[in-house]
Parts: C-alpha cells; sequence; structure tokens
C-alpha cells in the first residue's frame, strides 16, 4: 500500500509497531505535494518543518514515548496562526504576516507530534463556497467532471483538496457557515464542524465570531474522532469554549443506533435538491432503519430564514472583527501616497482586501448603522433564536438529523452560478451553524458523472458522540472508496 493512502488509523498503527518510520511517511507526503502543485491547494508549504518534527516524532517512537498523533502528516489551514510561519487568511491583507504566537488548535496538533506539511489556500477571509477566492489563486478540485475542472468547494478548499490527493493525511478546516461540511462534501471527505465551544478560536483569523468553530476534514470518520478529540477542550484564551469532558469517541463507532430516532426534516426537501442527492438521502435513511433506527419527520419550518439570518449576522460580525486591518498595527499598507489618516485607511483596505469580501464589509457596515440596525441585524438576532428553538424542539423528538450536506456535486467555475446561486451552497449547513450544533459531512455516494456527494448528520449541542455513532454507520454502508492514488487516477 502507498504511504500516502494509509489513514490516521492505519498509519499510527504501522509507526507504532516500527513498520513504517515517520520520516518516510512525511517525505512520502512531501513528494505529493510536488506532484500535485497544480492543484494549488497549499499557500505555503514547509517540509523543512516538517522532516524536522518526523525526526523528532521517530526519536519518540523509538523511546515508546509516542503523543496521540505522532508523525501523522497534516496540513492547517491558512487562517490558524502558527508561530513563525506565514499566515495570510488568502488574503493580500496578510500576504506578508507572520504571527508571534501559535493558535491553541495548532498548538494541541504540534503537541500532540503531528508533522506540519504547509498551510492551505481558502477563500479569502474564509468567505466563500468555491476557492475562487483567495488572493493565491484557485484551488482545484482533484475530481473532475468529463475532463473539465471543479472548484473544491470553501472556504477550507485547499485543506480539502490537500487530503483527498494525498498531500496530507488530514487537515483543519474551519466552519462559519459550511466551509468544513461543504468542501468535504464536494471532496468525498468526512468534515466535522463541532458544537461552538468545544474548541477553541484562538489565533484562527476571524471572521464571525459567534459562528467561527474550528475543526477536523479526514478521510475516516475514525481519523475524525481521534482529530477532534486533540484539539477539544477548554481553553482560557477563548472564553466561548466549554467546560465539557472530551471523549475518546473512537469507542462508539461502529456501535448500535437500535432504537435512535433520526429525524428528517420537510423544510430541507428543496425543489434546489439535485435527485441524486435526494436518492441517497431516502436510500440512507432506510438503511439506518434497516439497523434498528426510527425514521421520524419533523418540523423546522424557520429553515427557510436560516441563509437571510446568516448573510446579515456573519457580514456584520466581519464588519468588526476586520476593521482591525487598517494598515497601522499589522498587514498590508497602501504603497500609493496620502495625505491623510483616513486616506490611508482607505486606500489600504481598498487595495488589501478582495471584491468578496469588500462586498461583505459593506453590507456588513450599512446593516450595522442607525438606520439598518433594527430592522436586519436586530431582527436576525431575534430569528436566530427562533431557529435555534425550533433545533431543541425537534432534538425532544430526535437524536439526529439527517441531511444532505448540499443541494448537488462540485461544481465548475465555467456554470458561471450567480452570486445568489454560489450562497444557496450554504442552504444546508447555516441552520446548525446559527445554533451552534455538531455537523459533520460523511462521503455517501457518487452522482452520474463520478463526483462525490455527502450527508450531514446533526446532533444535539455537545452530543458529539451520537453524530460519530451514527456517521460511522454511514460509512459502513457506504463504503465510499477515497484512496488518494485512485481519486487521482495513479
Ligand atoms: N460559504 C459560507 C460563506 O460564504 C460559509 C463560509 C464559512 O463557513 N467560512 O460565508
Amino acid at each position: 500500500m502507498k504511504l500516502t493512502d494509509l489513514t490516521i488509523t492505519q498509519a499510527k498503527d504501522l509507526l507504532k509497531k516500527k513498520e513504517i518510520s515517520a520520516v518516510e511517511l512525511t517525505k512520502a507526503y512531501i513528494e505529493n505535494m510536488e506532484k500535485y502543485k497544480g492543484l494549488n491547494a497549499f499557500v505555503t508549504e514547509t517540509p523543512e518543518i516538517a522532516l524536522e518534527q518526523a525526526k523528532i516524532a521517530d526519536e519518540n517512537i523509538a523511546m515508546d514515548k509516542a503523543r496521540e498523533l505522532e508523525g501523522i502528516p497534516m496540513a492547517i489551514k491558512d487562517l490558524y496562526c502558527t508561530k513563525g510561519v506565514r499566515t495570510t487568511a488568502s488574503s493580500k491583507m496578510l500576504e506578508n504576516f507572520v504571527p508571534e504566537y501559535e493558535s491553541t488548535v495548532s498548538k494541541k496538533l504540534l503537541d500532540a507530534g503531528i508533522t506540519m506539511l504547509g498551510k492551505t489556500s481558502m477563500d479569502e477571509f474564509a468567505m466563500g463556497s468555491t476557492n475562487l477566492t483567495s488572493y493565491f489563486g484557485e484551488v482545484k478540485n482533484p475530481y473532475k467532471r468529463n475532463g473539465e475542472d471543479l472548484v473544491p468547494g470553501g472556504s477550507s478548499g485547499g485543506s480539502a483538496a490537500a487530503v483527498a490527493s494525498g498531500m496530507a493525511m488530514a487537515a483543519t478546516g474551519s466552519d462559519t457557515g459550511g466551509s468544513i461540511r461543504q468542501p468535504s462534501s464536494f471532496c468525498g471527505l468526512v468534515g466535522m464542524k463541532p458544537t461552538y465551544g468545544r474548541a477553541s478560536r484562538y489565533g484562527m483569523v476571524a471572521f464571525s465570531s459567534s459562528l467561527d468553530c474550528p475543526g477536523p476534514i479526514t478521510r475516516t470518520v475514525a481519523d475524525s474522532a481521534l482529530f477532534l478529540k486533540v484539539i477539544s477542550g477548554l481553553d482560557e484564551k477563548d472564553p466561548t469554549t466549554a467546560p465539557k469532558e472530551v471523549i475518546d469517541w473512537t469507542k462508539v463507532l461502529g456501535s448500535s443506533i437500535k432504537g435512535l430516532k433520526i429525524g428528517i426534516p420537510e423544510e430541507y426537501k428543496s425543489d434546489k435538491l439535485n435527485p441524486e442527492v435526494q436518492k441517497f438521502w431516502d436510500e440512507r435513511a432506510e438503511d439506518l432503519k434497516k439497523l434498528g433506527a426510527e425514521i421520524v419527520n419533523i418540523s423546522l419550518p424557520h429553515t427557510k430564514y436560516s441563509l437571510p439570518v446568516y448573510y446579515i449576522i456573519a457580514p456584520a460580525e466581519a464588519s468588526s472583527n476586520l476593521a482591525r486591518y487598517d494598515g497601522v498595527k499589522y498587514g498590508y499598507r497602501t504603497k500609493s501616497p496620502y495625505h491623510s489618516l483616513d486616506e490611508m485607511y482607505e486606500l489600504t483596505r481598498t487595495e488589501g482586501f478582495g471584491a468578496e469580501v469588500k462586498k461583505r464589509l459593506l453590507i456588513g457596515s450599512t446593516i450595522l448603522t442607525e438606520e439598518f440596525y433594527e430592522r436586519s441585524y436586530l431582527k436576525a438576532l431575534k430569528t436566530r433564536r427562533i431557529i435555534c428553538e425550533e433545533f431543541e424542539e425537534a432534538f425532544k423528538k430526535v437524536d439526529v438529523i439527517l441531511t444532505p450536506s448540499t443541494t448537488g456535486a462540485a461544481f465548475s467555475k465555467n456554470d458561471k452560478l450567480s452570486p445568489l446561486e454560489v450562497y444557496l451552497n450554504d442552504i444546508y449547513t447555516v441552520g446548525s451553524s446559527l445554533a451552534g450544533l455538531p455537523s459533520m459531512s460523511i462521503p455517501v455516494g457518487k452522482d452520474k458523472n463520478g463526483l462525490p456527494l455527502g450527508l450531514q448528520v446533526m446532533g444535539r449541542k455537545f452530543d458529539e458522540e451520537t453524530v460519530y455513532k451514527v456517521a460511522s454507520q454511514l460509512e459502513l454502508i457506504s463504503q465510499f472508496d477515497n484512496t488518494p492514488s485512485k481519486v487521482m487516477g495513479e
């Protein structure tokens, strides 16, 4: 078996038995990074750092002191601040920003022994679903549609492309309205957005602070469980993290789902939904029923407001979060001549931000003006509360909710989707983001063009356990083969 086809679970075992070394494993990934450069998944590659870490990993293994993810080659989305390694959020604004501190998530991963291969591309400041808005150029999906290039999804598109093509064994993503789940679905991977507060946002470049969640992008559910355990937990540097026990979710994988109630929300059955996705949704629900689960039809009537609410709250918070990029403290400063401080701000922000970011900042700051605040922002906050309450009510009746992850498979930029159609991509993911629920995308099959399709499992707050249990059954039933060398047609 090719080293870059191993999952974390398999690699851990082989490393422990000393059948492979962390150095050779890391080298195999570095080779693939070279080979598949054309996908443009990385903004910054750090092979030297990875090899240094791999040497230490091998020493630890030799002394039987292996840590939880010792020697596992990973990629980090380029919005996690990494000490001494450029962190750009795929923006010109941060093109040369080298943080002096480490984000909690990347620190936890490094402390657990990973080797860091590099920083992956994303939509600029995590705003998008295509990875077309990166300042460093578009990222390509390893899957093609009859030879045509497709988007990997976004905003964690670089991470997803890297994992699917065998350029990293796993990668961090971040999810504000779907940015872990949608690219995972588009690239045939497992994407987990944990409960808001399960893992720390400290050191992540902020987009929308009440929604941003760090999380894993992996090939299997077991890898996801291992990964999430490492990055979870209370962090004094992020007051929104919760003092919840971090459990070993791998223990529940494959266990019985007999008697479990699985909700199917009426309102998610949309005419926007690709019939092939609908078919998988129906079939997998039926499969879970055969395993003893009970399928329950539920209603989430305010679902139709999720998208507008998200696209009010997220830009509003972004306009406040991104106010810090003023050309003074750090990041880009205009090179053009200016005659006043205001002019310097204006030129810096005009030149430093891309079009999508500027659009959202304009929307966000307009929403927060006295004129619009009450009728848009406040209304959105109230509606968000209702959406949360509807989920709470639903979870009195069911244990998890099963929905599609996206309306269809990955698309091409030549499909010429309107901005609204691109925003519609998030229709299935934003609801649980607004409510802060754990939600996971699992690949369940392929469409007629051979492109991956995913289903989403949402759970009660901090009940990742049941989500993982159901996800593992979906994985077993679906037998989706995401072996990187096969995906790349090697
Ligand atoms: N696609 C959504 C957006 O454009 C979600 C992005 C995210 O989760 N970071 O805002």
